[in-house]
């Protein structure tokens, strides 16, 4: 290799078999994850081993946590009246309650598209309010929508703002609102009722993926360590796993055979930050009750990098597992085949998008030579001044003329252009939600969900049936990283 050689920097082809996996069944790595070198394989339950019907489900939380604000709490029967609208809230927003928003941040956590309750606010508004200053979302009142239960709260919590702003309903300020969405939310989870009708109607909330066990058990015949680590408590694990898993396999008939331990009612991230003690489920072996990373990696014989841990909630799963255990670790995506549908469908008006802003910026940069090029026109005019012969003079003056009028062509070109760019792109942005646009990205800009996934996933994917296609063994490798001044030109 000599001193420089770019060529080094080219990402190498896919493996043949992943190559030809369609994307959604990919696993994307942002690491590159050396599967053989993974001795435990860890997973979440909910909205990752289990994949729930959607918006049924949110529809479910959304009622049962109306119902409760009605009956428990006072609120006005208005809100029984309310549908869930499926539409208006996507993960990775972040929920400002002390003043009735929800918030688009862009991976500078500088807001991008605000709502105030269910009314889209304008640049002008979000600019007084928020300005371009990086939000903290860990102060008090704020809220990240970071996995798919809470889609439900954020659209509770607009509507009690609307509510508030029409003087439908009576509260001091949008904080209170927030803490008793709040309340109701969390109430509807621990209060047994939404489970128990989640497990009375399993077949209609929670679909069957032919997958899983097959994914499960290829990993368990290379040897691997399989463990379950969930927040649900035992009998709703059992409910759902047994619906998932029982059954699919004549050599594991119960669905506790595909783990070699398991770890209910966990309290992540406390399971990661704390050392609560761990309690064996009377009856169950191997299965216990709370505990932490430490406790569990003795008892698997894998440490650090040697686990690899899947699960949706990009905090609680990915970025507390990896800074605090160093596990490696599986982002569960289940919007990314609607994303993927999306990108797919939208292929021809992506590529005119990059064509416009690659046309655009030529413009711009054309122009801003003409704009140097009359200044120094100038400079010499006044420099130079009575020195000049009057032909020189008018010469100068001449080009002066020429120049101005083609900066100023090449300025209302590039306006042009930003217009059919602008509406080109909202009509993209708003395929995939007319209020947020697409998850990952605003403009040309990542968002602060896409960012945090960059940071700490090692890969994401948009099911755990997905990992049936690849090989226990294998490596799946992450595109090289480069930076700019190591690009190829
Ligand atoms: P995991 O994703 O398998 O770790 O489990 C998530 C568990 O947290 C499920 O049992 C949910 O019902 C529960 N959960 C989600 N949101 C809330 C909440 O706001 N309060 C209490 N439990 C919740
Ligand atoms: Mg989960």
């Amino acid at each position: 290799m000599t001193a420089w050689d770019p060529a080094f920097l080219a990402t190498p082809p896919l493996t043949e078999g992943e190559d030809r996996l369609p994307p959604s069944h990919k696993l994307f790595a942002l690491r590159t994850l050396p599967l053989g070198e993974i001795k435990a394989v860890g997973f979440d339950m909910d909205h990752t081993l289990a994949r729930y019907k959607s918006p049924e489900i949110d529809e479910l939380a959304f009622k049962k946590a109306a119902r409760l604000l009605v009956r428990d709490r006072g609120y006005s029967p208005w809100l029984l009246e309310i549908d869930f609208d499926p539409d208006f809230a996507v993960r990775g927003l972040v929920l400002d309650g002390l003043r009735g928003n929800l918030l688009k941040l862009n991976r500078e956590r500088q807001v991008v598209r605000a709502c105030h309750g269910s009314r889209a606010m304008t640049r002008a508004e979000m600019e007084a309010v928020y300005g371009r200053r990086r939000l903290s979302t860990a102060a008090k009142g704020f809220r990240n929508i970071d996995t798919l239960f809470e889609i439900p709260e954020s659209h509770l919590y607009a509507r009690l703002v609307d509510g508030l702003d029409q003087g439908i309903l009576k509260a001091g300020n949008y904080l209170e609102l927030f803490q008793d969405v709040r309340w109701a939310i969390d109430t509807a989870h621990r209060n047994g009722e939404m489970k128990a009708e989640i497990l009375q109607h399993r077949d209609f909330f929670i679909p069957h993926d032919p997958q899983l066990a097959l994914a499960l058990d290829r990993l368990k015949r290379s040897d691997k360590k399989l463990f379950l680590l969930t927040n649900s408590d035992w009998t709703f694990t059992d409910g759902v796993l047994g619906h998932l898993l029982n059954g699919q396999d004549e050599a594991r008939p119960h669905w506790l055979g595909y783990f070699d331990l398991v770890v209910v009612s966990s309290r992540k991230p406390d399971f990661f930050l704390e050392t609560p003690e761990p309690h064996p489920l009377e009856g169950h072996p191997r299965c216990f009750s709370g505990g932490n990373a430490p406790w569990l990696e003795t008892l698997l014989g894998a440490q650090g990098e040697e686990v690899l841990y899947a699960g949706d909630h990009i905090y609680g799963d990915v970025l507390r597992s990896k800074k605090n255990a160093s596990w490696r670790t599986l982002l569960l995506v289940p919007e990314l085949e609607r994303e993927l549908r999306l990108l797919e469908a939208k292929a021809l008006d992506l590529r005119e998008l990059y064509r416009l802003e690659t046309a655009r910026r030529r413009t711009l940069r054309r122009a801003s030579v003409l704009q140097d090029q009359l200044r120094r026109n100038r400079a010499r005019r006044h420099v130079l001044g009575q020195r000049l012969s009057s032909e020189a003079m008018q010469a100068l003056d001449q080009e002066a003329t020429q120049l101005a009028a083609s900066a100023e062509t090449l300025q209302r070109r590039a306006e042009v252009q930003f217009l059919e760019l602008e509406d080109l792109r909202r009509s993209v942005e708003a395929a995939f939600n007319p209020t947020w646009g697409p998850m990952f990205r605003d403009r040309d800009e990542l968002t602060r969900f896409a960012d945090q996934i960059q940071q700490f996933a090692c890969a994401y994917t948009g099911r755990i049936g997905n990992l049936y296609m690849y090989d226990p063994l294998s490596t799946v490798y992450a595109p090289l990283p480069v930076l700019p001044h190591e690009r190829r030109l």
